[in-house]
């Protein structure tokens, strides 16, 4: 499995393309927003004539989604996510005006409804849908226990965690889950968080100051 990863969006979003020896694609969180995000992205997929196959967001916040409604028309896949984050589709509207952005494209269904121990299994791409709430109340984190490393969206940062004062947040939920599901993978694991740079469970562990 290779990664690659586009940032897009005001709020840079790292939008993660898993990709695997068939050259079949995983997409995480699309972030591109505007037209010429969305273009950078179509021309990737194109020049490298990778073929997307599933389109997941560890959660429903506008700069996580705010391209599923361009990969639904484009190539007809719906973006999948936890239920529990589904009132936030409906809020798109209310998010991007607490962000000051303007234009938001129409809100397309999502395709699946996952929850904590699905398995994703694209070619040699498996992923395990790992569920810690607390920063959204659907948030998800995906594992590849083959490739040592975990995508986990706004739930844990290199040296932060997500922030809970957004709608339905809860810390210590986030904490717990944290503690109970992320801190418990082995220390080499790499994360690859929503924004910023990558990490790993073992320097978190050691050096997170939430995680004292
Ligand atoms: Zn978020
Ligand atoms: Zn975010």
């Amino acid at each position: 499995m290779k990664i690659k990863i586009l940032v897009f969006n005001p709020f840079q979003v790292n939008t993660y393309l898993l990709i695997n020896d068939d050259n079949e694609v995983v997409l995480i969180d699309p972030g591109c927003f505007e037209q010429e995000e969305k273009e950078r992205l179509k021309s990737y997929l194109a020049e490298n004539n990778l073929v997307l196959k599933r389109v997941l967001n560890t959660h429903l916040h506008i700069d996580h989604a705010s391209g599923n409604s361009f990969l639904f028309h484009q190539y007809g896949i719906g973006a999948e996510a936890h239920q529990a984050d589904e009132f936030l589709l409906d809020n798109m509207k209310r998010q991007a005006e607490l962000f000051g952005i303007r234009k938001v494209d129409d809100i397309t269904p999502l395709g699946n409804y996952l929850n904590d121990g699905d398995r994703i299994k694209v070619g040699n791409i498996e992923l395990e849908v790992l569920h810690v709430p607390g920063h959204s109340p659907g948030s998800l984190t995906y594992y590849s226990p083959q490739n040592g490393c975990i995508f986990v969206g706004d739930v844990l940062f290199q040296g932060s965690i997500g922030r809970t004062d957004l709608a339905q947040g809860n810390h210590n939920e986030l904490i717990s889950g944290i503690r109970s599901k992320l801190l418990t993978l082995p220390d080499e694991t790499v994360v690859f968080s929503g924004h910023g740079s990558k990490t790993t469970i073992g320097d978190e562990k050691r050096r997170n100051p939430y995680l004292k």
